[in-house]
C-alpha cells in the first residue's frame, strides 16, 4: 500500500543530512541541481520529506497560536479576531492538515538559492516577495520555469485559486506524484486524523466534505 499520509517513510532515501527524498525523485533531482548550479543557481533543499507527526506539530502550533497566520496574499492575520473557522482556512491556505501535505510523499520539495539568500543576509521567510522581482530567488523562480520540466518537475501550487497560496518555490516530481495523488481519499484521512492528537478536531470534521476538494486535493473555489 502506498504510504501516502507520511505514516512510515520507508520509500526515502537520505539526500543530505536533513533531508530524505523518493528514490524515484532522488536522481531527478540530483541532475537539477546539477544543471542549475552549471548556470549559477545554488539550488539547494529548503524542506523535502516530513512525517505525518512533523505535520501534525505544524499544524497544533498554529492552531493553538504559536506561528503567524496568513492571507492568501500573504498579509498577517490578528489571531485572536478569527473564528475557528477561519483559523482553519488561513492555516490550510499555507499549511497541509497532517496526513494531506505532499511532502509526506517525497516527491516534493521546498527549494532556494542558498549563496544568494546567504548574501542577501535579511531573514529568510519562504514568501512569495522573495522569490519575485529584486528578491534573491528570482532568478532561481525563472530558472525552474525554464528548465524544471526537462528533469519531470513541475509547480502543483502555481497559482492560488481559492485553495492553496501561490507556492513557487515548492516543486513536485510529477509521475510519481501523480500515483500518489490518486491514493488519497477523504475518509481514510478523516479516520486517521480522529485517531490523532490534532488541535481543532471538530472544527475540522464539521468543515471537512468542503476543505477536502478544496486544500487537500486544491480544487480551489474559482
Ligand atoms: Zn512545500
Amino acid at each position: 500500500m502506498i504510504d501516502w499520509m507520511g505514516l512510515h517513510g520507508n520509500h526515502l532515501h537520505e539526500v543530505e543530512e536533513r533531508h530524505q527524498l523518493h528514490s524515484e525523485a532522488l536522481l531527478a533531482y540530483k541532475a537539477m541541481q546539477l544543471s542549475a548550479i552549471n548556470d549559477g543557481i545554488d539550488l539547494q533543499l529548503v524542506s523535502s520529506y516530513r512525517s505525518f507527526d512533523r505535520q501534525l506539530a505544524i499544524w497544533n502550533n498554529k492552531w493553538n497560536g504559536g506561528a503567524t497566520l496568513y492571507d492568501p496574499l500573504g498579509q498577517p492575520l490578528v489571531f485572536e479576531t478569527l473564528t475557528d473557522k477561519q483559523k482553519l482556512f488561513a492555516i490550510l491556505t499555507w499549511s497541509a492538515l497532517p496526513g494531506a501535505s505532499r511532502h509526506h510523499w517525497g516527491t516534493d520539495m521546498d527549494v532556494f538559492d542558498y549563496q544568494r539568500v546567504k548574501a542577501w543576509g535579511e531573514p529568510f521567510e519562504l514568501v512569495t516577495a522573495e522569490y519575485e522581482g529584486n528578491g534573491p530567488c528570482a532568478e532561481l523562480s525563472f530558472w525552474l520555469s525554464d528548465n524544471m520540466e526537462s528533469f519531470g518537475f513541475y509547480r502543483p501550487f502555481d497559482a492560488y485559486t481559492g485553495g492553496v497560496a501561490a507556492e513557487p518555490w515548492h516543486i513536485s516530481f510529477k509521475t510519481t506524484a501523480e500515483t500518489y495523488e490518486k491514493e488519497r481519499n477523504a475518509k481514510a484521512l478523516l479516520q486517521h486524523l480522529q485517531s490523532a492528537n490534532i488541535s481543532g478536531l471538530s472544527t475540522i470534521e464539521a468543515c471537512f466534505t468542503e476543505i477536502f476538494p478544496r486544500f487537500v486535493l486544491n480544487r480551489g473555489t474559482l
